[in-house]
């Protein structure tokens, strides 16, 4: 697949954008690296005539724009989500470097959709919205003040995949596939997974709602690692659904 392709597959989420002049200048950072497709959750003020006064030539990606109540909803259809965070977090998948990220996202953009997840400008990511990602990556800055401005952050990562995209270096053959490989998971289907195991960790008592500690994180944590392909995901739910009946097959009379 040839490299603009690649990066028209690469999705640019803003979650909880509060100043519209930087939805405009993400627009912008995105359209001058050959990335197009933006995603917006819940922006304080979308369309706005100060996101189109700092998107300048790049208003086609302002009007393009999809605007979602939720993460989950923006990072339908996508195979890797790639949180991008200021900050070390205790929860959520290991942090990654910006380089190898960008590469492994172009091998992944071969084989379907991908998405950066920006933050909010005040409180950044949410926990929630970090478990909703498989990666994450931060942009080395000095430690005392690593918060890059929303436009700025979406232009670091933007740049960096379009060096890697043209980098010339083949995309890497995916060592993993077997001749029964099934392709890799959407998150859809993952998030269908986290809610099967929730409801069979609430009804078998396992899981106390009083008490839910981290549970639910951790196992998001392993998914995450795991990458799971459908056919995985399949075999889980099936065997979920099967303790959910009454009676069944190889159970003791
Ligand atoms: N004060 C917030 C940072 C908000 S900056 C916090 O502490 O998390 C807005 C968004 O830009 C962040 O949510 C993140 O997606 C991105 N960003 C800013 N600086 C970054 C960095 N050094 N590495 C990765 N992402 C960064």
């Amino acid at each position: 697949m040839n490299p603009e392709d690649l990066l028209s597959r690469i999705r640019v989420v803003l979650c909880r954008p509060s100043h519209p002049g930087n939805i405009g200048a993400a627009a912008r950072a995105m359209k001058t690296m050959g990335l197009s497709d933006l995603h917006l959750v819940a922006p304080r003020s979308f369309p706005d005539a100060e996101a189109d006064a700092r998107a300048t030539g790049a208003v086609d990606v302002l009007q393009a724009a999809k605007v979602h109540a939720d993460l989950p909803a923006a990072l339908a259809g996508v195979r890797l989500a790639i949180a991008l965070s200021a900050r070390r977090r205790d929860l959520g998948p290991p942090v990654g470097d910006v380089r190898a990220m960008a590469a492994q996202a172009l091998v992944e953009a071969a084989a379907g959709e991908v998405a950066l997840v920006f933050g909010n400008e005040t409180v950044g990511l949410s926990n929630d919205e970090v478990l909703c990602c498989q990666a994450a990556v931060s942009i080395p800055a000095k430690p005392e003040f690593s918060s890059l401005n929303l436009g700025a952050a979406v232009q670091i990562l933007c740049y960096e995949l379009r060096m890697a995209a043209f980098d010339a270096a083949p995309p890497t053959p995916d060592f993993r596939a077997t001749p029964f490989a099934s392709p890799t998971a959407t998150v859809e289907e993952v998030e269908g997974l986290y809610a099967h195991l929730e409801a069979v960790a609430l009804a078998s008592g396992f899981l106390n709602p009083a008490q839910p500690g981290r549970l639910m994180p951790k196992l998001r944590r392993l998914f995450a690692r795991a990458r799971p392909e459908r056919d995985e995901i399949n075999i889980l739910r099936g065997l979920l659904a099967a303790t959910q009946q009454p009676t069944g097959h190889g159970r003791k009379r």
